[in-house]
């Protein structure tokens, strides 16, 4: 079974999500649990914990279909020893405040260079984040996600995220979420069900698909290897809708978080329904 949703707004309160979701109909949902503009956050109190809690039970929303995205400021491969401490805490932050809120899995880009270390040395230092978090939380699985290759921003090859997971020592909480126009953007091509195909048999080889834990889908404003991120709403950019019934009708994509980040949140309603008919509901 397929369950399908949008990165919703936590406006007000965590707790809001899960109803943000349920208006759209949405099957699953992603959310910041925190301002993922800012560092720092209060702790969540315990009404918003059980608030957060009583609606995702009561909406039929449980853990798995859930893919909460941390903060856009976290570099857990940071060149300099100061500025990686500070994203290692505050990711730490982050995880801890999804196993508070009952979530078993925490999204994240893995992490840029700034041009100051090897792609190697960086991808290794994700790696140790990670073991330092894992360390630290427990049930919370850490999804890496996959990236556009921008800028100096790691994580854009399956090789990248293979390597990753290889440093990590507990494989049981660690895994990826593929994002359709980061993968684009980096050069797999999935404008086709033949492209999907072979992009996604690479995949299933070099980091394998049991390690899968969601997946973003979106369309993209750019072409094939461009390296830019900039996400279109399906089926009207250059991807095409083509991917997208594909991920629909393959049950290697059961039971996994399949969330939109698409630009235009107006079209989400009906993106999420389209969704449903691909899949045969
Ligand atoms: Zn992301
Ligand atoms: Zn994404």
């Amino acid at each position: 079974m397929k369950y399908f949703g949008a990165h919703v707004s936590a406006a007000g309160g965590v707790e809001n999500a899960p109803l943000n979701a349920k208006n759209i109909g949405a099957g699953a949902f992603a959310l910041f649990t925190k301002n993922q503009r800012q560092w720092w956050a209060a702790p969540l109190s315990p009404e918003t914990i059980e608030a957060f809690r009583k609606n995702c039970e009561s909406l039929g929303y449980s853990a798995r279909h859930i893919l909460p995205h941390d903060s856009y400021l976290i570099n857990l491969g940071h060149p300099e020893s100061d500025a990686l401490e500070k994203s290692r805490d505050a990711f730490d932050d982050e995880m801890l405040r999804c196993e508070q809120l009952g979530l078993d899995r925490l999204n994240f880009h893995p992490g840029s260079h700034l041009n100051k270390i090897s792609v190697e040395a960086c991808l290794d230092r994700v790696a140790e984040s990670i073991n330092r978090a894992l360390d630290k939380t427990q049930g919370v699985t850490a999804v890496i996600e996959n990236t556009a290759g921008q800028g100096s921003n790691v994580g854009f090859s399956f090789e990248h995220l293979a390597r990753i997971i290889d440093k990590v020592e507990d494989k049981s909480r660690v895994g990826v979420c593929i994002d359709t126009c980061h993968a684009f953007a980096a050069g797999y091509d999935l404008s086709t069900a033949e492209a999907c195909d072979r992009t996604f048999a690479e995949f299933d080889r070099i980091v394998g698909f049991r390690y899968l834990r969601g997946m973003h889908l979106n369309d993209t404003m750019k072409p094939l290897a461009s390296r830019v991120d900039r996400h279109q709403s399906l089926g009207r950019g250059e991807l095409g809708i083509e991917a997208f019934k594909y991920i629909a009708a393959d049950p290697r994509f059961d039971d996994l978080p399949l969330i939109l980040e698409t630009p235009n949140e107006e079209l989400w309603p009906e993106e999420i329904a389209e969704l449903y008919r691909f899949a045969g509901k």
